[in-house]
Formats: structure tokens, C-alpha cells, sequence
């Protein structure tokens, strides 16, 4: 199945990352945490990118990492209390690291994609993370525009679940802690839209909550749209319990270019298990424009049966 260095490397990482983001998220999301404290999720954004840029320099060295997240405001002096709370955690499985080592691997993320990059999102739906909800730890593979290979991590997902697709090779599943072994997943094989299950963000700021309503009734879907954080919806419609995820452009954001990270791991994942994924106007996804999908608006992944009636009905509303 998927046994090339690249798919060994990624679900060896992706898994270590969940593990170590599934520790923070425990030990730092306590009921005690204000309603604006983020620094569970950047202490665990921070560690995972380092984490996962030390095990590719490790493995596949001179590969290229663009990540989410850059060092400097850890660099800062208000940074320093993090940077330690962040390099504690690193320790944790690598045991040498230093603060100014932490902030170079972190920095191996930044900068523009050239022609092959690996694209990490560490923690996808930090929102998630902090309601203790579902996130995901995000690792594709691109070459010349097109994703080749997606693992992703979803620590709340089914008890906690990785999921990982390479082209031609279908998707796959594993328990995170591997208690089972590794299942071919594949779409619903539903074509009525009436019995569709839709999933879409949690976020109002993210998403046109109102707008997905309008569609699902022009759609003649019957139950209401499924809210959920991160690319752990991918794995939903890749496993068959979701049949239409939708990204329709926020209100508040209508210029919103999706981003390389929140999406390259994800729509691999949805195609190699037979579904199909779009921006609104049909278009494939194009990973070759830098960080974001600047020719892309929006996104829609379907089992794939669904496609062409769902873009229909969004190319006439
Ligand atoms: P979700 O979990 O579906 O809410 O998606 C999370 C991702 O949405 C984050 O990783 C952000 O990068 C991304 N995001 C941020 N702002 C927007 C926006 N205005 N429209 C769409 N996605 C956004
Ligand atoms: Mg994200």
C-alpha cells in the first residue's frame, strides 16, 4: 500500500505530531482557561512544526517544508516564556533540542514554494483544539502544483485516527495508537441529495453558514448541515459518513484565498477514496501559486456522485 520513503516518513511524523499535539491540548486546555487564551494552541502550533520539520530534515534531507507558522515573535522577548513552554514540550521526544534550535526548524517553514514542497498545517481548526473538538495535524506532499501524498492526523476523530492517501494508491486508515491495522476507506455511494449529510466549518467567520442553508434547501437536502473544525472533515466524506463539504466564501472575508496547508492534505484524501473536490466554480485545485490558492475560490469536495448537481445549483444561486 503506502510503503514509498515520502508515505513512510509523513505517517511516522504525522502520527508523532498527534500524539505530542493530543499531550498539550490535555495538559494546557483546562476549564480554567479565559475565553481569549490561545497559548495552548500556539505552544502546540510551535512544537508540532518543529517536531515534524526536525523528523523531514532527519529523513528526507533537503526536502522542502512550507509551514503555517514562522519564529519571530518567539525571537522577541515577550516570546521567551513560550519558546521555553514550547521546547519543553519538544523534549519530550527530542531530547537535545534547544530554544534556537526549536526557532530554525520552525523557520524552515517560511518562504515561497518552489516546483516540490511538503505544505504542513500543525494544528488545522485551532478553534477546535481549544473547545476540545476535533482538529488535525495537516502534512501533504506537492509536485508541480498537484498533490501526490496526504496524511492526516485527527487526534478526536473515532477515538483518534490518521488518515493517509498517495495518488493511485487509494486512502487509508489506522487508529492513531495502531490497535488495528491499516483500512481502505472509500466515499458514500450515495446519489440521492436528499439523503446527503453536509459538512462545513463551525466558524461563521470562515464560512457562509446561511448561504450552505440556502443551498442545502435549493438541494433538497433533509438534515441539517454538520458543523466540524479542520481537515478532519476530509476524513468524514473520505470514510463515507458525509456525502458534501463545502467552503462557500465568508460574508465577512468574500476575497478569501484559501490557504496551500489547509487544503493539499485534505483533498487527497477526499479523491483517492473516490470522491471529487473543486473550488465553487468547478475548477481543480491549483497548489502551484505560492502559499495560497490564488486561482481557486472556495472549495467543494463531494463523494463525487454529487459533484456536477452540487456545482449546478451553486452556479445558479
Ligand atoms: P475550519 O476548521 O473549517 O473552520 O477551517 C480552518 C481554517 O480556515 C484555518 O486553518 C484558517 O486558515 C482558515 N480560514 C481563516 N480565515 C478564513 C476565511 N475567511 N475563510 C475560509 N477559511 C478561513
Ligand atoms: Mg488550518
Amino acid at each position: 500500500m503506502l510503503d514509498t520513503p515520502e508515505a513512510q516518513f509523513a505517517i511516522a511524523a504525522v502520527r508523532e505530531a498527534s500524539v505530542l499535539a493530543r499531550r498539550i491540548q490535555r495538559e494546557m486546555v483546562t476549564g480554567a482557561l479565559t475565553k481569549d487564551d490561545r497559548s495552548p494552541v500556539t505552544v502546540a502550533d510551535f512544537a508540532v512544526q518543529a517536531l515534524v520539520s526536525r523528523r523531514l530534515a532527519e529523513t528526507l534531507p533537503g526536502a522542502a517544508l512550507i509551514g503555517e507558522e514562522n519564529a519571530e515573535a518567539l525571537r522577541l522577548e515577550e516570546g521567551v516564556a513560550t519558546l521555553d513552554q514550547i521546547t519543553e514540550f519538544v523534549r519530550s521526544v527530542i531530547t537535545d533540542a534547544t530554544p534556537e534550535e526549536v526557532c530554525t526548524l520552525i523557520d524552515r517553514g517560511g518562504g515561497e514554494p518552489p516546483a516540490t514542497y511538503w505544505t504542513l498545517d500543525p494544528i488545522d481548526g485551532t478553534k477546535g483544539f481549544l473547545r476540545r473538538e476535533q482538529y488535525a495535524v495537516a502534512l501533504g506532499l506537492v509536485r508541480d502544483g498537484k498533490v501526490e501524498l496526504g496524511v492526516l492526523g485527527c487526534p478526536e476523530l473515532y477515538g483518534g485516527s490518521i488518515y493517509a492517501a498517495a495518488r493511485g494508491k487509494g486512502t487509508w486508515s489506522q487508529p492513531l495508537n495502531e490497535s488495528q491495522s491499516w483500512e481502505r476507506r472509500s466515499v458514500s455511494s450515495c446519489a440521492d441529495a436528499v439523503e446527503a449529510r453536509i459538512l462545513r466549518s463551525v466558524e461563521k467567520s470562515h464560512t457562509n453558514v446561511d448561504g450552505i442553508g440556502q443551498l442545502a434547501a435549493k438541494l433538497g437536502v433533509k438534515a441539517d448541515s454538520i458543523g466540524m473544525d479542520s481537515q478532519a472533515k476530509y476524513a468524514v466524506l473520505a470514510g463515507g459518513e458525509g456525502e458534501i463539504m463545502l467552503r462557500l466564501l465568508s460574508p465577512s472575508r468574500p476575497d478569501y484565498c484559501e490557504k496551500i496547508w489547509d487544503q493539499a492534505a485534505g483533498s487527497i484524501v477526499v479523491e483517492e477514496a473516490g470522491g471529487g473536490i473543486t473550488d465553487l466554480d468547478g475548477k481543480p485545485l491549483d497548489f502551484s501559486q505560492g502559499r495560497t490558492l490564488a486561482k481557486n475560490r472556495g472549495i467543494v469536495a463531494t463523494n463525487g456522485k454529487l459533484h456536477d448537481y452540487v456545482l449546478k445549483a451553486l452556479s445558479s444561486s
